[in-house]
Protein backbone atom coordinates (compact mmCIF):
# COMPACT_ATOMS: atom_id res chain seq x y z
CA UNK A 1 0.00 0.00 0.00
CA UNK A 2 1.25 3.82 -1.17
CA UNK A 3 2.40 5.13 2.36
CA UNK A 4 2.72 9.15 2.78
CA UNK A 5 5.68 10.28 4.38
CA UNK A 6 6.67 13.62 5.38
CA UNK A 7 10.19 14.47 4.46
CA UNK A 8 12.73 17.38 4.87
CA UNK A 9 16.04 17.83 2.76
CA UNK A 10 17.38 19.60 5.75
CA UNK A 11 20.48 21.70 5.67
CA UNK A 12 24.37 21.19 4.84
CA UNK A 13 24.86 17.78 4.09
CA UNK A 14 20.79 16.44 4.31
CA UNK A 15 19.76 17.44 0.61
CA UNK A 16 22.62 15.26 -0.71
CA UNK A 17 21.82 12.45 1.68
CA UNK A 18 18.13 12.62 1.72
CA UNK A 19 18.21 12.38 -2.46
CA UNK A 20 20.67 9.58 -2.09
CA UNK A 21 18.10 8.07 0.45
CA UNK A 22 15.18 8.72 -1.08
CA UNK A 23 16.64 7.21 -4.92
CA UNK A 24 17.63 3.73 -3.06
CA UNK A 25 13.91 3.25 -1.07
CA UNK A 26 12.22 4.43 -4.69
CA UNK A 27 14.42 1.50 -6.53
CA UNK A 28 13.63 -1.00 -3.70
CA UNK A 29 9.98 -0.44 -4.47
CA UNK A 30 9.01 0.86 -0.66
CA UNK A 31 6.04 2.07 -2.13
CA UNK A 32 6.09 5.54 -0.15
CA UNK A 33 4.88 9.04 -1.58
CA UNK A 34 6.72 11.60 -0.07
CA UNK A 35 5.10 15.09 1.23
CA UNK A 36 8.17 17.75 1.14
CA UNK A 37 7.98 20.51 4.24
CA UNK A 38 11.08 23.29 4.70
CA UNK A 39 12.85 23.04 7.79
CA UNK A 40 15.99 24.45 9.22
CA UNK A 41 17.97 27.14 8.45
CA UNK A 42 15.90 29.35 5.89
CA UNK A 43 13.00 28.88 7.72
CA UNK A 44 15.14 30.73 10.94
CA UNK A 45 15.92 32.82 8.60
CA UNK A 46 12.23 33.76 7.66
CA UNK A 47 11.44 34.68 10.85
CA UNK A 48 10.30 31.33 12.29
CA UNK A 49 12.04 30.93 15.95
CA UNK A 50 11.41 27.64 16.33
CA UNK A 51 13.15 26.36 12.50
CA UNK A 52 9.26 25.09 11.29
CA UNK A 53 6.28 26.71 10.55
CA UNK A 54 2.72 26.32 11.68
CA UNK A 55 1.41 24.69 8.07
CA UNK A 56 4.11 22.04 8.72
CA UNK A 57 3.06 20.59 11.67
CA UNK A 58 -0.32 19.88 9.67
CA UNK A 59 1.79 17.42 7.24
CA UNK A 60 3.33 15.75 10.17
CA UNK A 61 0.03 15.33 11.84
CA UNK A 62 -1.38 14.04 8.34
CA UNK A 63 1.47 11.46 7.60
CA UNK A 64 2.28 11.04 11.27
CA UNK A 65 5.58 9.56 9.92
CA UNK A 66 8.69 11.88 9.41
CA UNK A 67 11.93 11.22 7.14
CA UNK A 68 14.23 14.04 8.23
CA UNK A 69 17.63 15.25 7.38
CA UNK A 70 19.69 17.23 9.78
CA UNK A 71 19.43 20.97 9.84
CA UNK A 72 21.99 23.63 11.27
CA UNK A 73 20.68 25.32 14.86
CA UNK A 74 21.59 29.24 14.50
CA UNK A 75 24.26 29.73 17.47
CA UNK A 76 22.78 31.94 20.23
CA UNK A 77 19.82 34.25 19.27
CA UNK A 78 16.60 33.23 20.99
CA UNK A 79 16.47 30.31 18.28
CA UNK A 80 14.85 26.72 20.18
CA UNK A 81 16.65 23.63 19.00
CA UNK A 82 14.28 21.98 16.13
CA UNK A 83 14.79 18.47 17.10
CA UNK A 84 13.94 19.16 20.85
CA UNK A 85 10.64 21.14 20.22
CA UNK A 86 9.24 18.14 17.27
CA UNK A 87 10.38 15.83 19.46
CA UNK A 88 8.54 17.48 22.56
CA UNK A 89 5.70 18.86 20.95
CA UNK A 90 4.88 15.30 18.46
CA UNK A 91 5.48 13.61 22.15
CA UNK A 92 8.55 11.41 20.18
CA UNK A 93 9.86 9.64 24.01
CA UNK A 94 12.01 6.97 22.74
CA UNK A 95 14.84 7.83 20.84
CA UNK A 96 16.07 4.72 19.52
CA UNK A 97 19.57 4.38 18.57
CA UNK A 98 20.93 1.13 16.88
CA UNK A 99 24.93 1.05 17.35
CA UNK A 100 26.66 -1.76 15.20
CA UNK A 101 30.44 -3.00 14.41
CA UNK A 102 30.77 -4.09 10.63
CA UNK A 103 34.18 -5.45 11.13
CA UNK A 104 36.85 -6.16 9.61
CA UNK A 105 35.00 -3.72 6.44
CA UNK A 106 34.90 -0.85 8.70
CA UNK A 107 38.02 -0.12 11.01
CA UNK A 108 36.66 -0.44 14.57
CA UNK A 109 38.42 -1.52 18.08
CA UNK A 110 34.79 -3.33 18.67
CA UNK A 111 34.18 -5.98 16.19
CA UNK A 112 31.74 -7.52 18.25
CA UNK A 113 29.97 -4.46 19.17
CA UNK A 114 26.08 -4.45 18.49
CA UNK A 115 24.01 -2.31 20.76
CA UNK A 116 20.48 -0.61 21.22
CA UNK A 117 20.30 2.50 23.15
CA UNK A 118 16.90 3.57 24.31
CA UNK A 119 17.31 7.35 25.02
CA UNK A 120 14.52 9.02 26.85
CA UNK A 121 13.52 11.94 24.99
CA UNK A 122 11.07 14.47 26.20
CA UNK A 123 12.17 15.23 30.20
CA UNK A 124 15.10 15.27 32.42
CA UNK A 125 17.18 18.41 31.80
CA UNK A 126 15.60 18.83 28.25
CA UNK A 127 12.25 20.83 29.89
CA UNK A 128 14.76 23.77 28.99
CA UNK A 129 13.52 25.56 32.34
CA UNK A 130 16.27 27.79 33.19
CA UNK A 131 16.52 30.71 35.88
CA UNK A 132 18.80 33.30 36.53
CA UNK A 133 18.34 33.43 40.20
CA UNK A 134 21.30 35.74 41.12
CA UNK A 135 24.62 37.80 40.01
CA UNK A 136 26.48 34.18 40.90
CA UNK A 137 23.43 31.24 40.06
CA UNK A 138 22.03 30.02 37.34
CA UNK A 139 19.81 26.75 37.31
CA UNK A 140 18.55 24.25 34.74
CA UNK A 141 15.69 22.15 36.36
CA UNK A 142 16.07 18.08 36.01
CA UNK A 143 12.18 17.25 35.93
CA UNK A 144 11.52 13.38 35.24
CA UNK A 145 8.49 12.09 36.40
CA UNK A 146 6.62 8.22 36.58
CA UNK A 147 4.72 7.93 33.77
CA UNK A 148 7.58 9.17 31.92
CA UNK A 149 9.93 6.70 32.97
CA UNK A 150 7.42 4.02 32.92
CA UNK A 151 6.17 4.37 29.44
CA UNK A 152 10.36 4.67 28.42
CA UNK A 153 11.33 1.50 30.59
CA UNK A 154 8.79 -0.69 29.24
CA UNK A 155 9.40 0.88 25.64
CA UNK A 156 12.70 -0.55 26.07
CA UNK A 157 11.79 -3.93 27.27
CA UNK A 158 9.01 -4.33 24.04
CA UNK A 159 11.49 -3.67 22.04
CA UNK A 160 13.94 -5.94 23.54
CA UNK A 161 11.63 -8.56 23.49
CA UNK A 162 10.22 -8.24 19.85
CA UNK A 163 13.75 -8.03 18.77
CA UNK A 164 14.83 -10.95 20.69
CA UNK A 165 17.07 -8.91 22.47
CA UNK A 166 18.53 -10.89 25.56
CA UNK A 167 19.44 -8.32 27.96
CA UNK A 168 18.54 -4.47 28.91
CA UNK A 169 20.97 -2.33 31.32
CA UNK A 170 19.63 0.96 32.74
CA UNK A 171 22.12 3.54 33.22
CA UNK A 172 21.51 6.06 35.77
CA UNK A 173 23.02 8.43 38.49
CA UNK A 174 21.00 7.56 41.45
CA UNK A 175 23.89 7.46 43.98
CA UNK A 176 23.89 11.27 43.75
CA UNK A 177 20.42 12.32 42.16
CA UNK A 178 18.45 9.54 44.68
CA UNK A 179 14.82 11.38 43.67
CA UNK A 180 15.37 12.06 39.81
CA UNK A 181 17.31 9.35 39.15
CA UNK A 182 16.56 7.04 41.51
CA UNK A 183 12.77 6.97 40.23
CA UNK A 184 14.37 6.03 36.92
CA UNK A 185 16.45 2.94 38.74
CA UNK A 186 13.37 2.01 40.73
CA UNK A 187 10.56 1.93 37.80
CA UNK A 188 13.15 0.10 36.00
CA UNK A 189 13.23 -2.91 38.53
CA UNK A 190 9.68 -2.52 38.91
CA UNK A 191 8.42 -3.16 35.61
CA UNK A 192 12.14 -5.42 34.55
CA UNK A 193 9.82 -7.86 36.97
CA UNK A 194 7.74 -8.66 34.41
CA UNK A 195 10.08 -9.29 31.71
CA UNK A 196 12.00 -12.51 33.57
CA UNK A 197 12.95 -14.14 30.63
CA UNK A 198 15.33 -10.63 30.15
CA UNK A 199 18.36 -10.54 32.35
CA UNK A 200 18.50 -6.73 33.64
CA UNK A 201 21.09 -4.95 35.50
CA UNK A 202 21.94 -1.05 36.62
CA UNK A 203 25.10 0.95 35.70
CA UNK A 204 25.93 4.55 37.53
CA UNK A 205 26.40 6.04 34.16
CA UNK A 206 30.28 7.31 34.83
CA UNK A 207 31.38 3.43 35.02
CA UNK A 208 29.04 2.43 32.34
CA UNK A 209 29.71 4.47 29.62
CA UNK A 210 33.22 3.98 30.74
CA UNK A 211 32.23 0.28 29.87
CA UNK A 212 30.38 0.81 26.92
CA UNK A 213 33.45 2.96 25.07
CA UNK A 214 35.69 0.19 26.41
CA UNK A 215 33.84 -3.49 25.91
CA UNK A 216 30.69 -2.37 24.46
CA UNK A 217 29.53 -6.23 23.62
CA UNK A 218 28.97 -6.60 27.36
CA UNK A 219 25.86 -4.39 26.51
CA UNK A 220 22.56 -5.42 24.62
CA UNK A 221 19.83 -2.41 25.25
CA UNK A 222 20.54 0.34 26.90
CA UNK A 223 17.89 2.38 28.86
CA UNK A 224 18.93 5.79 30.23
CA UNK A 225 17.18 9.34 30.93
CA UNK A 226 17.88 11.58 27.98
CA UNK A 227 21.13 13.42 28.96
CA UNK A 228 23.59 10.52 28.98
CA UNK A 229 21.41 8.85 26.20
CA UNK A 230 22.00 11.80 23.63
CA UNK A 231 26.09 11.27 24.82
CA UNK A 232 26.46 7.91 24.90
CA UNK A 233 24.89 7.59 21.69
CA UNK A 234 26.85 9.88 20.01
CA UNK A 235 30.07 7.89 21.73
CA UNK A 236 28.57 4.62 20.92
CA UNK A 237 27.70 5.61 17.08
CA UNK A 238 31.08 7.11 16.34
CA UNK A 239 33.09 3.90 18.36
CA UNK A 240 31.13 1.62 15.03
CA UNK A 241 33.78 3.35 13.30
CA UNK A 242 31.77 6.64 11.68
CA UNK A 243 29.33 8.73 13.40
CA UNK A 244 28.07 8.72 9.79
CA UNK A 245 26.72 5.39 10.24
CA UNK A 246 24.16 5.68 12.89
CA UNK A 247 20.24 5.75 12.28
CA UNK A 248 18.16 6.73 14.82
CA UNK A 249 14.33 6.60 15.59
CA UNK A 250 12.40 8.81 17.60
CA UNK A 251 8.77 7.25 18.30
CA UNK A 252 5.30 8.40 20.02
CA UNK A 253 2.60 6.44 20.41
CA UNK A 254 0.88 8.80 17.32
CA UNK A 255 3.56 9.93 15.51
CA UNK A 256 7.24 8.91 14.38
CA UNK A 257 10.83 10.38 12.97
CA UNK A 258 13.65 9.24 11.77
CA UNK A 259 16.71 10.54 11.36
CA UNK A 260 20.51 10.18 11.00
CA UNK A 261 22.37 10.87 14.63
CA UNK A 262 24.78 13.11 13.31
CA UNK A 263 24.78 16.73 12.28
CA UNK A 264 24.36 18.38 9.52
CA UNK A 265 28.07 18.49 8.42
CA UNK A 266 29.13 21.74 7.22
CA UNK A 267 32.33 20.94 6.40
CA UNK A 268 31.57 19.00 3.89
CA UNK A 269 28.21 20.30 2.17
CA UNK A 270 28.70 20.59 -1.48
CA UNK A 271 30.80 18.58 -1.86
CA UNK A 272 29.28 15.28 -2.49
CA UNK A 273 31.03 12.77 -0.15
CA UNK A 274 29.13 12.41 2.97
CA UNK A 275 27.97 8.82 4.12
CA UNK A 276 23.90 8.52 3.63
CA UNK A 277 24.34 5.97 5.86
CA UNK A 278 22.73 6.80 9.19
CA UNK A 279 19.74 8.29 7.10
CA UNK A 280 19.43 5.38 4.71
CA UNK A 281 19.40 2.84 7.96
CA UNK A 282 16.87 5.40 10.20
CA UNK A 283 14.56 5.11 6.75
CA UNK A 284 14.89 1.12 6.76
CA UNK A 285 13.64 1.59 10.46
CA UNK A 286 10.89 3.61 9.18
CA UNK A 287 10.28 1.11 6.80
CA UNK A 288 10.01 -1.49 9.45
CA UNK A 289 7.73 0.86 11.77
CA UNK A 290 5.44 1.03 8.71
CA UNK A 291 4.73 -2.52 8.62
CA UNK A 292 7.06 -2.98 5.29
CA UNK A 293 9.67 -5.76 6.40
CA UNK A 294 9.95 -7.31 3.41
CA UNK A 295 11.41 -3.96 1.47
CA UNK A 296 13.55 -3.10 4.73
CA UNK A 297 15.23 -6.19 4.77
CA UNK A 298 16.31 -5.74 1.05
CA UNK A 299 17.48 -2.81 1.58
CA UNK A 300 19.34 -3.13 4.56
CA UNK A 301 20.87 -6.34 2.96
CA UNK A 302 22.16 -4.41 0.11
CA UNK A 303 24.03 -2.12 1.91
CA UNK A 304 25.49 -4.71 3.84
CA UNK A 305 26.63 -6.10 0.68
CA UNK A 306 27.96 -2.88 -0.15
CA UNK A 307 29.35 -2.64 2.63
CA UNK A 308 31.44 -5.21 2.19
CA UNK A 309 32.01 -5.35 -1.06
CA UNK A 310 34.33 -2.33 0.31
CA UNK A 311 32.39 0.64 -1.55
CA UNK A 312 33.23 3.29 0.85
CA UNK A 313 32.75 6.53 1.68
CA UNK A 314 35.62 8.56 2.72
CA UNK A 315 34.64 9.03 6.47
CA UNK A 316 35.26 4.78 6.30
CA UNK A 317 37.28 4.39 3.60
CA UNK A 318 40.53 2.40 5.27
CA UNK A 319 43.59 1.28 2.85
CA UNK A 320 43.94 -2.39 2.59
CA UNK A 321 39.89 -2.65 2.89
CA UNK A 322 38.25 -0.39 1.02
CA UNK A 323 37.80 -0.67 -3.05
CA UNK A 324 36.84 2.55 -4.06
CA UNK A 325 35.92 6.03 -2.31
CA UNK A 326 32.68 6.70 -3.22
CA UNK A 327 30.84 10.10 -3.81
CA UNK A 328 27.66 10.02 -2.40
CA UNK A 329 25.74 9.33 -5.57
CA UNK A 330 27.93 6.78 -6.09
CA UNK A 331 27.41 4.62 -2.74
CA UNK A 332 23.42 4.95 -3.58
CA UNK A 333 24.19 3.71 -7.13
CA UNK A 334 26.41 0.40 -5.29
CA UNK A 335 23.40 -0.32 -2.81
CA UNK A 336 20.61 -0.60 -5.88
CA UNK A 337 22.81 -2.25 -7.62
CA UNK A 338 22.72 -4.97 -4.92
CA UNK A 339 19.33 -4.99 -4.41
CA UNK A 340 18.06 -8.67 -3.73
CA UNK A 341 21.61 -9.41 -2.63
CA UNK A 342 22.80 -10.62 0.93
CA UNK A 343 26.26 -10.38 2.41
CA UNK A 344 28.71 -13.58 2.36
CA UNK A 345 30.06 -12.55 5.70
CA UNK A 346 28.74 -9.84 7.82
CA UNK A 347 25.28 -10.71 9.52
CA UNK A 348 22.19 -10.67 6.99
CA UNK A 349 19.35 -8.86 8.60
CA UNK A 350 16.19 -10.66 8.45
CA UNK A 351 12.65 -8.81 9.28
CA UNK A 352 9.23 -9.80 9.95
CA UNK A 353 6.90 -8.47 7.49
CA UNK A 354 4.74 -6.44 10.07
CA UNK A 355 6.61 -4.02 12.83
CA UNK A 356 8.86 -4.88 15.34
CA UNK A 357 9.29 -0.89 15.96
CA UNK A 358 5.37 -0.10 16.52
CA UNK A 359 5.09 -1.31 19.81
CA UNK A 360 2.47 1.40 21.49
CA UNK A 361 3.00 -0.35 25.00
CA UNK A 362 -0.25 -0.01 26.95
CA UNK A 363 -0.42 3.19 28.89
CA UNK A 364 -0.15 2.24 32.37
CA UNK A 365 -2.88 3.10 34.77
CA UNK A 366 -2.18 6.44 36.41
CA UNK A 367 -1.32 5.64 40.12
CA UNK A 368 -3.58 7.15 42.53
CA UNK A 369 -2.43 10.34 43.95
CA UNK A 370 0.11 9.56 46.93
CA UNK A 371 -1.10 11.08 50.51
CA UNK A 372 1.00 14.17 50.74
CA UNK A 373 1.96 16.14 53.69
CA UNK A 374 4.16 19.72 53.87
CA UNK A 375 6.35 20.06 56.58
CA UNK A 376 8.61 22.70 55.94
CA UNK A 377 9.95 24.62 53.16
CA UNK A 378 12.90 25.98 51.14
CA UNK A 379 13.07 29.97 51.31
CA UNK A 380 16.14 30.84 48.70
CA UNK A 381 17.93 33.76 49.55
CA UNK A 382 20.18 36.29 47.31
CA UNK A 383 22.55 37.65 50.06
CA UNK A 384 25.97 38.57 49.70
CA UNK A 385 26.91 41.03 52.93
CA UNK A 386 27.52 38.99 55.28
CA UNK A 387 28.56 35.35 56.63
CA UNK A 388 26.62 32.07 57.09
CA UNK A 389 26.02 32.82 60.98
CA UNK A 390 24.95 36.53 59.95
CA UNK A 391 22.27 35.53 57.45
CA UNK A 392 21.09 32.65 60.30
CA UNK A 393 21.08 35.89 62.53
CA UNK A 394 18.61 37.77 60.39
CA UNK A 395 16.49 34.72 59.28
CA UNK A 396 16.12 33.97 62.93
CA UNK A 397 13.81 36.60 63.66
CA UNK A 398 11.55 35.58 60.76
CA UNK A 399 10.58 32.00 62.87
CA UNK A 400 7.76 31.41 65.05
CA UNK A 401 6.69 28.41 66.99
CA UNK A 402 5.84 26.20 64.15
CA UNK A 403 8.18 26.98 61.62
CA UNK A 404 11.97 27.25 62.73
CA UNK A 405 14.97 27.35 60.68
CA UNK A 406 16.75 24.39 60.35
CA UNK A 407 19.53 24.48 58.04
CA UNK A 408 21.50 26.72 55.22
CA UNK A 409 23.01 25.74 52.72
CA UNK A 410 25.12 27.30 49.53
CA UNK A 411 25.10 25.24 46.36
CA UNK A 412 24.27 22.08 48.03
CA UNK A 413 26.52 21.89 51.29
CA UNK A 414 25.99 22.80 54.61
CA UNK A 415 27.19 26.05 55.80
CA UNK A 416 24.85 26.31 59.08
CA UNK A 417 24.76 25.71 61.31
CA UNK A 418 28.52 24.44 62.03
CA UNK A 419 29.83 24.70 58.44
CA UNK A 420 33.59 24.34 57.40
CA UNK A 421 35.25 27.44 56.70
CA UNK A 422 36.51 26.01 53.97
CA UNK A 423 33.17 26.10 51.55
CA UNK A 424 33.22 28.21 49.01
CA UNK A 425 30.10 30.55 49.38
CA UNK A 426 28.24 32.20 46.64
CA UNK A 427 25.40 34.92 46.85
CA UNK A 428 22.69 31.78 45.98
CA UNK A 429 21.72 30.53 50.23
CA UNK A 430 18.58 27.31 50.51
CA UNK A 431 17.54 28.50 53.65
CA UNK A 432 15.50 25.62 55.48
CA UNK A 433 12.53 25.71 57.70
CA UNK A 434 10.24 23.48 59.23
CA UNK A 435 7.94 22.49 61.98
CA UNK A 436 10.11 19.61 63.63
CA UNK A 437 8.59 16.86 61.40
CA UNK A 438 4.76 17.85 61.82
CA UNK A 439 2.67 19.74 59.11
CA UNK A 440 2.91 23.21 58.06
CA UNK A 441 0.13 24.89 55.88
CA UNK A 442 0.49 26.76 52.86
CA UNK A 443 -0.87 29.80 54.59
CA UNK A 444 1.41 29.33 57.33
CA UNK A 445 4.41 29.00 54.32
CA UNK A 446 2.87 32.56 52.92
CA UNK A 447 3.34 33.81 55.67
CA UNK A 448 6.78 33.54 56.47
CA UNK A 449 7.24 34.91 52.69
CA UNK A 450 5.47 38.02 53.85
CA UNK A 451 7.56 38.38 57.32
CA UNK A 452 10.81 37.84 55.00
CA UNK A 453 9.43 40.43 52.25
CA UNK A 454 8.79 42.96 54.99
CA UNK A 455 12.28 42.18 56.44
CA UNK A 456 13.77 42.72 53.20
CA UNK A 457 15.28 39.67 52.71
CA UNK A 458 15.91 39.17 49.27
CA UNK A 459 14.10 35.58 48.78
CA UNK A 460 14.32 34.37 44.93
CA UNK A 461 12.18 31.65 45.18
CA UNK A 462 10.33 28.87 47.76
CA UNK A 463 10.42 25.16 47.64
CA UNK A 464 7.72 23.14 49.22
CA UNK A 465 8.90 19.97 51.52
CA UNK A 466 6.76 17.47 51.44
CA UNK A 467 6.46 14.13 52.84
CA UNK A 468 4.88 11.51 50.12
CA UNK A 469 2.98 8.42 51.92
CA UNK A 470 5.28 9.31 54.71
CA UNK A 471 8.59 9.11 52.91
CA UNK A 472 10.68 12.87 52.33
CA UNK A 473 10.14 14.15 48.82
CA UNK A 474 13.32 16.25 49.22
CA UNK A 475 16.68 16.07 49.59
CA UNK A 476 19.10 16.48 52.71
CA UNK A 477 21.88 18.94 52.54
CA UNK A 478 25.16 17.33 51.87
CA UNK A 479 27.07 17.16 55.19
CA UNK A 480 23.53 17.22 56.78
P1 LIG B 1 28.07 16.87 12.76
O1 LIG B 1 27.51 15.55 13.14
O2 LIG B 1 27.36 17.63 11.71
O3 LIG B 1 29.58 16.67 12.30
C1 LIG B 1 30.57 16.11 13.17
C2 LIG B 1 31.70 15.51 12.33
O4 LIG B 1 31.25 14.30 11.73
C3 LIG B 1 32.18 16.41 11.19
O5 LIG B 1 33.58 16.26 11.02
C4 LIG B 1 31.46 15.85 10.00
O6 LIG B 1 32.13 16.05 8.79
C5 LIG B 1 31.35 14.35 10.32
N1 LIG B 1 30.15 13.78 9.74
C6 LIG B 1 28.88 13.97 10.18
N2 LIG B 1 28.01 13.34 9.40
C7 LIG B 1 28.73 12.74 8.43
C8 LIG B 1 28.37 11.93 7.31
N3 LIG B 1 27.10 11.63 7.03
N4 LIG B 1 29.37 11.48 6.52
C9 LIG B 1 30.64 11.78 6.80
N5 LIG B 1 31.05 12.52 7.84
C10 LIG B 1 30.10 13.00 8.65
O7 LIG B 1 28.16 17.72 14.10
P2 LIG B 1 28.49 19.27 14.35
O8 LIG B 1 29.59 19.70 13.40
O9 LIG B 1 28.70 19.40 15.79
O10 LIG B 1 27.17 20.03 13.99
C11 LIG B 1 26.91 20.67 12.74
C12 LIG B 1 25.49 21.25 12.75
O11 LIG B 1 24.55 20.18 12.82
C13 LIG B 1 25.17 22.16 13.94
O12 LIG B 1 24.44 23.28 13.48
C14 LIG B 1 24.32 21.30 14.84
O13 LIG B 1 23.43 22.08 15.60
C15 LIG B 1 23.58 20.46 13.83
N6 LIG B 1 23.08 19.17 14.34
C16 LIG B 1 21.88 18.76 13.84
C17 LIG B 1 21.38 17.53 14.21
C18 LIG B 1 20.05 17.12 13.64
O14 LIG B 1 19.49 17.84 12.84
N7 LIG B 1 19.52 15.98 14.05
C19 LIG B 1 22.09 16.68 15.08
C20 LIG B 1 23.35 17.10 15.55
C21 LIG B 1 23.84 18.36 15.15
Amino acid sequence: MTQLVTVAFGDGIGPEIMTATLSILDAAGADLRYEVIDIGERVYAAGHTSGIAAESWDSLRRTKVFLKAPITTPQGGGFKSLNVTIRKTMGLYANVRPCVAYAPFIQTRHPAMDVVIVRENEEDLYAGIEHRQTSEVYQCLKLVSRPGCERIVRYAFEYARANNRKKVSCFTKDNIMKLTDGLFHQVFKEIGAEYPEIEQDHWIIDIGAARLADTPEIFDVIVTPNLYGDIISDVAAQITGSVGLGGSANIGSQIAMFEAVHGSAPDLAGRGVANPSGLLLSAVMMLNHLGKGEVAQRIHNAWLKTIEDGVHTQDVFQHGVSREVASTDAFARAVIARLGERPDQLKPVRYAANAPLRLEPAEAPRRPAAKKTTVGVDLFVDFRDGSPDDLAARLQTLENARLKLKMITNRGVKVWPNGAPETLTTDHWRCRFMNGGGPVSIQEIAALQLRAADAGVDFIKTEHLCDFDGEPGYSLGQGQ
